[in-house]
């Protein structure tokens, strides 16, 4: 008989974003393996847990994803409640399918807990409609990081397609990434908003347009972001612009 691992959303960042479900499973786990984005506030909750972090700040040198199945079907072995705790919502590009298939493969039953994704933790703090009416009904979240396995996709096409796009694991190059948008056919006036460690006090946007992006990126602390693109994003410019305005008033008094 083998325990059961969870597939945990953490949210994506605040703690008390993380849901009462994703709680209770913590607190009865035995073994967490958690990924480092996570908060320690969240970590905590498993009071009883063997706790390891597995890797992956993004783009960072990470436990090799093989060696984490094993730990994963290892820890199903043993243990009655095994977490597999990742940033945001575990099924949004966080390697899950990977990590289900070979629990699956082994024989162990998993379950998952949804969680808060950093697109919805940005769209909440910015007080801004992914899909506000009359100028999006679509959204597309795509990153425009390729697996070895999959370096064919074409995530600008998706990018492209939908009204609104959240890009994850973008902000490193986003200058490049709003060249080739443009590029593709996308409108330089764009508005974008990059939102880094949304739902933390150390969250910070960055409103442009994307030729302004494709010229200069904002200078960013290195916590997590991501690229918020489309015509809703035209009020987080439109306040940028009256900013501007007042501050230009305030030193010619
Ligand atoms: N499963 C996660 C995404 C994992 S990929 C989710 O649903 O949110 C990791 C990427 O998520 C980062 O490169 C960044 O683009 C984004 N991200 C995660 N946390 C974030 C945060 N607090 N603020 C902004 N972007 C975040």
């Amino acid at each position: 008989m083998s325990g059961v691992v969870y597939l945990v959303g953490a949210g994506p960042g605040a703690p008390d974003l993380l849901t009462l479900r994703a709680a209770r499973v913590l607190a009865r786990a035995d073994v967490v393996f958690h990924d480092a984005l996570v908060h320690p506030e969240v970590v905590a909750l498993a009071q009883r847990a063997q706790i390891f972090a597995v890797g992956k700040r993004c783009g960072a040198h990470s436990t090799a994803q093989r060696f984490i199945h094993k730990r994963l079907i290892d820890a199903a072995r043993k243990h009655a409640v095994v977490v597999r705790l990742k940033g945001g919502d575990p099924l949004l590009f966080g390697r899950a399918q990977e990590e289900l298939d070979a629990l699956r493969e082994a024989g162990i039953a998993c379950e998952i807990v949804p969680g808060v994704s950093a697109a919805f933790a940005a769209s909440a703090a910015l007080g801004i409609s992914l899909t506000e009416r009359g100028l999006a009904r679509s959204v597309a979240f795509a990153t425009p990081r390729a697996s070895a396995a999959h370096a064919s996709s074409d995530w600008a096409a998706g990018a492209l397609a939908a009204d609104t796009a959240a890009l994850y694991m973008a902000s490193e190059h986003a200058a490049e990434i709003a060249r080739t948008l443009i590029a593709r056919g996308k409108s330089p006036e764009t508005p974008v908003v990059v939102v880094e460690n949304a739902s933390l006090a150390s969250q910070r946007e960055h409103a442009a347009t994307l030729a302004e992006l494709a010229a200069e990126p904002p200078l960013l602390t290195g916590g997590p972001a991501l690229l918020l693109i489309g015509p809703p994003y035209r009020r987080v410019l439109a306040a940028r612009a009256s900013a501007t305005r007042r501050r230009a008033q305030a030193s010619s008094k």
